[in-house]
């Protein structure tokens, strides 16, 4: 809990212990939860919790770039959190919604156009790949 009050306190935001849990519930799965999975865990901790504090503290915690957030195909907001602070990105199963860390990166190349050809620098990006994870693959293989 000690490092997630280090991040809020950044962000001039208070640790509460309901912050403090979302963000715990949240680093505990490889996977990105919607706000109403959140709000069952949470609510086995403050049974009186209700869903729109839910989506304030998840909105709160994006915004300061905390955890991250997306927009699935199926068009609902999911939430992330990562605790690797190395430079990497995200592979993201649209079935399963689980996320692996991708310990690479294709940037360089888009950084180089920037600078050649538009005269800018780049200062940072985000790239998140979707696509399907091995096991749904697997399970779309079946099925068929
Ligand atoms: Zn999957
Ligand atoms: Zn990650
Ligand atoms: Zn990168």
């Amino acid at each position: 809990m000690e490092r997630y009050a280090h991040f809020l306190k950044v962000l001039n935001l208070k640790a509460t212990p309901k912050r403090l849990a979302v963000l715990d519930i949240l680093s505990r799965e490889k996977i990105y939860l919607s706000p109403e999975e959140v709000w069952t865990k949470l609510k086995e901790r403050f049974s009186t919790v209700g869903l729109p504090t839910v989506y304030r503290n998840l909105e709160e915690l994006a915004d300061g770039g905390i955890i991250f957030k997306m927009i699935h195909p199926d068009r609902k907001l999911y939430y992330f959190f990562c605790d690797n602070k190395s430079h990497h990105h995200h592979f993201v199963c649209t079935g399963c919604r689980k996320v692996d860390d991708l310990n690479y990166c294709a940037f360089e190349e888009i950084e180089r156009e920037v600078s050649e050809n538009l005269n800018g620098t780049v200062s940072s990006h985000i790239i998140q790949v979707f696509g399907t994870c091995r096991q749904c693959s697997s399970l779309n293989k079946e099925g068929r």
